[in-house]
């Protein structure tokens, strides 16, 4: 493998410019053989079982509980965001973990598959085992650096996978801190291995034989992969960008609810694909634009290394973007409750903003789509029914949620929304359950982290029947067609009587 080194890359914390550290860039060229590497460790990984693969798993879990307070340092001063968020980044990731060294042995055990009815066809009995894919090449983010990484890495592991991963180019340090996590627990020579760079190396990977691609990040990007990878035929996760609304049904209660908005609203600045962003009041939205507005204006808004609710947006270009994406919205009509500007300092600093818009105008929506940054936009909805299909007219369908006293007045709500997540006076903590499958439909990508169907992500069933060598066996030639056809019949008739009842399984 060719050692030439492209550059270097410099990890800077984004609320003061200063650097933190530079992390070799790996040469596109490299990738390939990286990923042959990966490919040679995997068998030997995959034929440990689950006990030797937990045991490396529990190694790492405990790596990072032991540091616990270091990584949230790490994350704080990487991404720009308040230390109590970064600490909490930890703990799910952590929680993450736990599940997957927890529960992965028996939600990939295999299992025997009853016959049921095709006993009496004499179908032999299965058993049903999911094998690992090979090598997955997980292409990453910046905003949660660890909790949108590390239990996708390992349920990918877990499975018996091996993996190639790239960190978003605006996130190395913490990419490079989890590699050397990974290298001290102890996986196999080669198994994982991080690769570092940007656009070019994340197309290097994405052009590698890697058999399975795990993609987090914008929906341009993600459908660049995807076409990439379905011209080859590999399978994908694309967990890509969302547009959250919430719903306000009458009788919500506004101070605990315009409280948990804002907070759903501006965490992490507002730079979590989760966030709300949208915010449909059926009735009279100003009210409730004020509310926010009056708890946006009092939020606190700095360099994290001191006490702050929101930091910095990430590079002064993603502010410049997101300040666009403000400026389209009021020229669409949005009037500017709270913030609506940059805010002066050597990060991009960006003041906590809230939108009104008139009922019957929804051009601001368009205006902000897909914009990343602290900001929601309010409008008043006739009924609950015009709420629905304003929040569903959007192209993505990352979550939602739902607010009101009436549990069920919500649910029915929340049951006609097209996203993967709705949650009921609630919105982006319930993401942190480590059990409940994480992702989006429409635009915001398909496939699942988090949980079982997030651990079958990265294995592929395999179905084993057997039938006793010798058996009996009605599946032969030559047809003794008038048998056959009675057979059937009978069948037919004790399994699928006419009229649709059935005896039983
Ligand atoms: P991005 O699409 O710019 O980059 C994501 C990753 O893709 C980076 O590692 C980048 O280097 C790599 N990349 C870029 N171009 C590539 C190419 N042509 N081939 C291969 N790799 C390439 O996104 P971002 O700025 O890192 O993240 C912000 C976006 O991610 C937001 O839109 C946000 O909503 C979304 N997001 C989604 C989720 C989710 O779970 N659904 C989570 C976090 C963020």
């Amino acid at each position: 493998m060719s050692t030439l080194i492209s550059e270097d890359l410099i990890a800077r914390n984004p609320a003061t410019g200063a650097e933190l550290g530079r992390i070799a860039a790996t040469a596109p060229e490299d990738v390939a053989g990286i990923v042959e590497q990966a490919r040679a460790a995997q068998p030997s990984w995959e034929r440990q079982g689950w006990p030797g693969r937990r045991a490396c798993l529990s190694r790492l879990r405990a790596i990072i509980a032991h540091d616990a307070d270091a990584w949230a340092a790490a994350v704080r001063d990487e991404v720009g965001k308040p230390l109590g968020e970064a600490a909490g980044e930890v703990v799910t990731t952590l929680d993450s973990l736990r599940w997957t060294i927890t529960h992965a042995g028996r939600v990939l055990a295999e299992k025997r598959l009853p016959r049921g009815w095709q006993r009496a066809m004499l179908v032999p009995p299965a058993r049903l085992r999911w094998r690992p894919l090979g090598v997955v090449g997980l292409i990453g983010t910046w905003n949660y650096p660890l909790f949108l990484t590390v239990p996708s890495l390992a349920d990918a592991l877990a499975a018996g996978n091996a993996v190639v991963w790239k960190p978003s180019e605006l996130a190395p340090w913490v990419g490079q801190r989890v590699q050397a996590a990974i290298d001290e627990a102890g996986f196999p020579p080669g198994l994982v291995a991080v690769v570092q760079g940007g656009a070019m190396v994340g197309q290097a990977l994405t052009h590698s034989a890697i058999d399975k691609g795990h993609f987090t990040g914008g929906v341009a990007n993600g459908r660049r992969i995807l076409a990439a990878l379905a011209g080859r035929g590999i399978p994908a996760t694309a967990e890509l960008s969302g547009y959250d609304a919430a719903i306000v049904l009458p009788d919500a209660p506004r101070d605990s609810t315009a409280k948990a908005l804002a907070w759903a609203a501006f965490v992490n600045a507002g730079q979590t694909c989760i966030a709300v962003k949208r915010v449909f009041i059926v009735g009279e939205a100003r009210p409730w634009a004020e509310a926010l507005a009056a708890i946006a204006g009092s939020l606190r808004v700095g360099d994290p290394a001191g006490a702050v609710d929101l930091g910095p947006l990430i590079t002064p270009e993603a502010r410049d973007r997101f300040h666009g994406s403000i400026e389209a919205a009021v020229a669409a009509g949005a009037e500017v409750l709270a913030g609506g500007r940059p805010i002066e300092g050597p990060g991009s600093f960006y003041a906590p903003t809230v939108l009104l818009a008139a009922p019957d105008n929804p051009a601001p929506e368009a205006a902000l789509a897909g914009c990343f940054g602290p900001v929601v936009l309010v409008r008043g909805v006739r009924d609950a029914e015009s709420a629905i299909q304003a929040a569903n007219a959007s192209m993505f369908g990352l979550a939602a949620s739902v607010w009101s006293r009436s549990r069920r007045a919500a649910r029915d709500v929340a049951d006609r929304l097209d996203t993967g997540m709705v949650a009921i006076n609630d919105a982006v903590a319930p993401s942190s359950h480590a059990a409940a499958p994480f992702g989006g439909v429409k635009a915001s990508g398909f496939g699942r982290t988090h949980g079982a169907a997030g651990l079958r992500e990265f294995a592929a069933s395999q179905v084993v029947h057997t039938r006793r060598a010798g058996g009996l066996r009605p599946q032969v030639f030559p047809y003794d067609s008038r048998l056959m056809v009675r057979a059937m019949g009978v069948y037919r008739r004790l399994f699928h009587p006419r009229g649709g009842g059935h005896p039983g399984r």
